[in-house]
């Protein structure tokens, strides 16, 4: 029976919370099984944050997993046997999901070497699962020399080939540019959410819009753009009057995943209006273009048209450059400046952040996180605290 003081939602608003249940039924579950797959797909194949060129291996009929840690639901009970105490939660847990057979279905596994974490995990993963593709791309770190296409591209065909050697039989490039014309769909997709979001953030919540994107990472590319064309749809009617709460931009959630409580108690007291949360699905900015070689593309694309992360190095996106441009774009009030527990890259930048917001007089929160945090009274203390004062000095 519905509580008479609690209006009935709309149709429309109740078909949006069976979208958002899905998305973290997905988010919380495990990986497609191979009996689960849909038509077209032999399997899954996994990968590790920041940025992967998924295009490759979904043309391959296998669909791209992004492996994302274990959250604050996973116990560890054989990571630590083989990683210290002292590496990032989403590196561990990541270990733990590969020893406990969760990973099992996964027809590889590439990491990157963003940190030096990252970089032992595909040497763990080969040692242990001998049957899996498990190895490193070498991502260029440094896009600004002249030869970075033309051995990102190498990189990729090499990851094409080996990934041919395993499935056993060879991905054409027909098949390629098919897969990326359905993945420049869902990047101008996932760009029409964040612009919504950013020109009328009451009508979206950051967690429901991470919600939304994260569904990409257990489904293929061109399921993710029909579920994301009726959200955008149902969203842009939403009815919802503004409340007076801070711009704020956030950043710092680029690799380990914060938990979705966290951003819930931002949401509960800011507009975030830009991030970079799962920044490797929007890593390419525009549209690849559909010209020439298709391997080619995905890699100038890499250099020439994307997005900014602590883990690379890019003279043309400077630290304080990239977050000063997301403020100013986004017209945020402030930023709150976060890194996971002992993450190197993202500590780093914080730092960097954090002085240059201070030197130009933005106003700004730094927080610590971990996919494994389970308490969160003391952070929502801490945001209220701060879009407060912000609230007092937008005035
Ligand atoms: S969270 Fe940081 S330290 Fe951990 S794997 Fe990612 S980039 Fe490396």
């Amino acid at each position: 029976m519905t509580d008479q003081a609690t209006p009935a939602p709309t149709d429309s608003e109740q078909r949006l919370g069976d979208i958002f249940e899905h998305c973290n039924n997905l988010r919380l579950g495990p990986m497609p099984s191979i009996d689960s797959l849909p038509e077209g797909y032999t399997g899954t194949f996994g990968h590790f944050p920041v940025y992967f060129p998924e295009e490759i291996v979904h043309a391959a009929g296998l669909i791209p997993v992004s492996v994302l840690g274990g959250g604050n639901k996973l116990e560890l009970k054989h990571a630590d046997a083989h990683m210290g105490s002292f590496i990032c939660s989403i590196c561990r847990s990541t270990t733990e999901l590969g020893l406990n057979g969760s990973l099992d279905g996964l027809s590889g596994f590439v990491t990157h070497p963003i940190c030096d974490a990252a970089k032992h995990l595909a040497g763990i993963w080969s040692r242990n699962f001998p049957d899996k593709l498990g190895q490193i791309l070498y991502l260029p770190q440094n896009p600004n020399t002249p030869g970075s296409v033309r051995y990102t591209s190498a990189e990729y065909q090499r990851l094409r080939s080996d990934v041919e050697k395993k499935i056993g039989r060879s991905i054409t490039d027909e098949a390629i540019w098919r897969s990326i014309r359905i993945y420049n769909r869902n990047r101008a997709l996932l760009r029409e959410l964040y612009a919504l979001r950013c020109d009328e953030p009451w009508k979206v919540s950051t967690s429901e819009l991470y919600l939304l994107m994260r569904a990409r990472t257990r489904m293929p590319a061109e399921h993710h753009n029909t579920l994301l064309e009726e959200a955008l749809g149902l969203l842009r009617a939403r009815k919802r009057a503004a409340q007076d709460k801070p711009r704020v931009v956030f950043v710092g959630g680029f690799c380990e995943q914060p938990p979705l409580e966290m951003l819930e108690a931002l949401d509960d007291t800011c507009y975030v209006v830009d991030d970079d949360l799962l920044i490797g699905l929007r890593w390419i900015t525009s549209d690849v273009p559909e010209t020439g070689d298709p391997v080619w593309a995905l890699a100038e694309s890499f250099i020439e048209r994307s997005a900014a992360s602590p883990v690379q190095h890019d003279e043309r996106k400077t630290k304080a450059g990239y977050l000063m441009q997301m403020i100013e774009s986004s017209r945020a009030d402030a930023a709150v400046v976060t890194a996971a527990k002992f993450c190197e890259p993202g500590l780093d930048e914080q730092v960097t952040w954090s002085k240059h917001l201070d030197k130009v007089g933005v106003q700004h929160l730094v927080l610590e996180f971990e996919e494994k945090m389970t308490s969160f009274e003391q952070m929502s203390m801490q945001l209220e605290t701060f879009a407060e004062s912000l609230l007092f000095s937008i005035a």
